[in-house]
């Protein structure tokens, strides 16, 4: 069988997903939900999509009772994630949310919740689990080829430009660099070292306070500290570009990727040499993977359900506030 998808937010990564769902052959672009009436013709004229499974977002939890549609795709500004999930859960449907997952744990928490009392999933668009490079090096380190981890260093960035986009409003976006790309190095210590923080440090440094209004953070550095004893040292930034590289240090060797989240291909190697799995079409694999993890109940090899999502926005909210403080703070996850 295959998992009918609609889409919500036709932007830039809504589009992305779309034109990627074309080659799935588990996923279906069925339907879409968008305020901009003209978006939807053309979407539908482009992807084939019947005007009964098109919906603005005042009519969406009609949504309930169409039974040519699985599953929503939540790709809105970061903000807008929070009630999105909640009224599709409640319209009995599965939800996809794109990362950020939401703008805090409380947030990330209740849709958590509210999925798990309408019995629907809850998956995230952590595209890089299901990436072949970064699941080679992740394999190479439960086989023990680098030895006990002991060092990760993350480093997320890029120049934003227009100053007056959604990323640059806090209203919308939750935060600045951390929330939209900052949060590929939090997740990507986790399942480099593969284990949970135990504790973080965080210092910000702002040199544009006209682009980066209060609440926005252009440049943050945290720490992360891992029961086994590792460490990871991570850059988010909003005034570098080009800068998306994971480094992987254990006692017996390393791993590393460069670029390590981009769109691809992602390119990688380790104290053994370079990483050779071929390129694939991130959108395309995540939602073949992530109907396999909805209609047959499949284990991703990282996980990408609500729970995970959550941990990440644990460890978000704590970034934010030890800028504020100034202190090491331990992590719960
Ligand atoms: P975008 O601005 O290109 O698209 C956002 C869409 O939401 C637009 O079509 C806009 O019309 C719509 N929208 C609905 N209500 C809105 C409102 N009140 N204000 C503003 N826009 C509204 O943004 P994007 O780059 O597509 O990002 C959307 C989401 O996808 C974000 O959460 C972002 O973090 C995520 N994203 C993920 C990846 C990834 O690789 N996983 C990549 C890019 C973006």
């Amino acid at each position: 069988s295959v998992l009918r998808v609609a889409i919500m937010g036709l932007g830039s990564y809504g589009t992305r997903v779309a034109d990627a769902m074309q080659s799935c052959k588990r996923a279906k672009l069925a339907g879409v939900i968008s305020g901009t009436p003209s978006k939807i013709k053309n979407w539908q004229k482009k992807y084939n999509i019947p005007e009964k499974n098109c919906y603005n977002y005042e009519n969406y939890d009609r949504i309930k009772d169409n039974p040519d549609i699985d599953a929503v795709y939540v790709i809105t500004p970061n903000a807008l994630h929070h009630e999105a999930v909640l009224r599709v859960a409640a319209a009995g449907k599965h939800v996809i949310c794109e990362k950020p997952m939401a703008l805090n744990a409380k947030e990330g928490e209740e849709m958590v919740a509210a999925c798990k009392k309408a019995d629907v999933k809850l998956l995230v668009g952590y595209r890089m689990h299901f990436e072949p490079n970064t699941l080679e090096l992740i394999r190479m380190r439960n086989e023990g080829d680098f030895g006990k981890i002991m060092f990760f260093q993350g480093l997320s960035g890029f120049r934003i430009g227009d100053p007056n986009q959604w990323r640059l409003d806090k209203a919308l976006a939750g935060g600045g660099s951390l929330m939209d790309i900052g949060i590929y190095a939090i997740n990507g210590a986790r399942y480099m070292v593969g284990e949970e923080p135990v504790w973080v440090t965080a210092q910000e440094t702002k040199t544009n306070p006209v682009k980066f209004k209060e609440g926005v953070d252009e440049t943050i550095q945290f720490q992360l500290g891992f029961p086994g004893g590792a460490v990871a040292s991570c850059l988010s930034t909003y005034n570098m570009n080009y800068l998306d590289r994971f480094f992987l240090n254990g006692e017996k060797g390393f791993g590393e990727l460069q670029p390590a989240t981009g769109y691809g291909p992602i390119k990688g190697r380790t104290h053994q040499g370079p990483l050779t799995e071929p390129h694939v079409v991130h959108q395309t694999v995540q939602m073949d993977e992530m109907a396999g993890i909805i209609l047959d109940g499949k284990k991703a090899v990282v996980p990408v359900d609500g729970q995970e999502a959550v941990k990440d926005l644990k460890i978000i909210d704590a970034i934010y506030n030890v800028c504020r403080t100034g202190e090491k703070q331990k992590l719960e996850l």
